[in-house]
């Protein structure tokens, strides 16, 4: 992991531009300063960077591919090639900030580890490296979403997790991110909480995006050596909480000839009341710890988001997105759910590879991109589509 200073970054107050900072109840600050004040020292040891490394390599099976997709490219009329983070043990790119989290827990003595989740992805990859570290792992899910995702909850459970119900309010994700807050405050000091994506108090958007900036990293070495040239002309990926997008943006957030692309879930379209895209509903407001766009009423209750993909189906955005689309650094594509499930479909004929429902938003973009025959077009493929059979079921098969 190499660590690089850029305007879009973090600034020294937890800030990207007016988004980020630490909104957070006063019983939890204890627990995110120690993190605050260590986490840069501890990333930046070359025995983490060792063991980081090394888990990437042998664990997760990285340097995932950059794969030449020659059918899509022909009907697209340009050069495309796919990251395939798809290919990362337990099947998307979320395990790469999982593993990097846990190595931060050990270091700073922690036994036991906390999580929330939403469709269970997050849980799954927290449960794996828990099991793989040995450590004590506890995860909170809405009770509707241990009905409806019930394989996730088996995976977790194979893997030595303990599953808690959130039973208050809506039973779902944000009921399941209180009971796991309230569960790190009154164990704050054996316990780390291991966050999914770029979202939260500072210092985690900040902790993750490093994390996951394995992914650019990559892809500008692997173009080079494909291409001569490290820099392509578009990156494309999709944004839930903006985990996998920061990763794959990260080396090219000061490349002004790169443009980033990010793909939200439109939902049943943007003014359908059914919709989980935050830069086109969201206003400013304050959700899981951080000052971001956020859906909301005009009262400020927040919005119930949709999305056919349960990892964009996220009522916010993360704080360094939110900058990237404040300063238009990052152009915003509303990508509908019957799109998604085109772009899963066609990818699935022409190249081979069935993408998850997520990365379908990231490849649906290239009809809307003209892009030139000798461009080259960066899709990051975040996870395959095991996990969304029955979802391609119902709806296309
Ligand atoms: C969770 C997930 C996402 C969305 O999360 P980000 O933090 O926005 O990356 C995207 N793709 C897959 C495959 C996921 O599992």
């Amino acid at each position: 992991m190499t660590i690089t200073e850029s305007q879009y970054n973090v600034n020294e107050k937890g800030y990207y531009g007016q988004f980020g900072g630490a909104f957070i109840p006063e019983m939890l600050y204890p627990n995110v300063e120690e993190l605050r004040v260590s986490y840069l020292s501890i990333i930046d040891e070359p025995s983490f960077q060792e063991e980081f490394n090394g888990l990437l390599k042998d664990y997760v099976g990285r340097p995932t591919p950059l794969f030449l997709a020659k059918r899509l490219s022909e009907k697209y009329n340009t050069t495309v090639y796919l990251k395939r983070e798809d290919l990362c043990h337990t099947g998307a790119h979320k395990v790469n900030n999982t593993i990097g989290q846990i190595l931060v827990a050990k270091r700073l003595g922690k036994k036991k580890i906390v999580a929330e989740t939403g469709a269970g992805q997050h849980g799954v990859a927290t449960a794996t490296v828990c099991a793989l570290m040995g450590l004590e792992c506890i995860v909170y899910m809405g009770e509707i979403d241990i009905q409806r995702q019930a394989p996730n909850v088996a995976r977790m459970k194979m893997l030595g997790a303990e599953v808690c119900a959130a039973i208050s309010g809506s039973k779902t994700l944000k009921d399941a991110t209180n009971e796991a807050m309230r569960h790190w405050i009154n164990n704050p000091v054996d316990t780390h909480y291991i966050i999914g994506s770029v979202v939260g108090p500072h210092p985690y958007p900040d902790m993750v995006a490093k994390f996951q900036s394995i992914i650019s990293e990559e892809i500008k070495w692997q173009l080079l050596e494909k291409t001569g040239k490290e820099t392509p002309d578009y990156v494309i990926a999709c944004v839930g909480g903006g985990s996998n997008a920061a990763g794959a943006f990260y080396h090219f957030l000061d490349d002004a000839e790169t443009r980033l692309i990010a793909a939200e879930a439109g939902g049943h379209g943007i003014n359908s009341g059914f919709s989980a895209a935050t830069t086109f509903l969201g206003k400013m407001g304050v959700l899981h710890g951080s000052k971001s766009l956020l859906m909301q009423t005009p009262d400020g209750q927040v919005v119930e988001p949709h999305s056919i993909s349960a990892g964009l189906d996220y009522p916010g955005i993360g704080p360094m997105h939110a900058h990237l689309w404040d300063t238009k650094r990052a152009e915003f594509y509303a990508i509908t759910d019957e799109e998604a499930l085109e772009s899963a479909m066609e990818l699935s004929k022409l190249e081979g590879i069935i993408p998850a429902l997520e990365s379908s938003h990231a490849l649906a973009v290239l009809k809307y991109l003209n892009a030139k025959p000798n461009e080259t077009v960066v899709i990051n493929l975040s996870g395959r589509g095991d996990k969304d059979l029955d979802t391609y079921m119902k709806h296309v098969l």
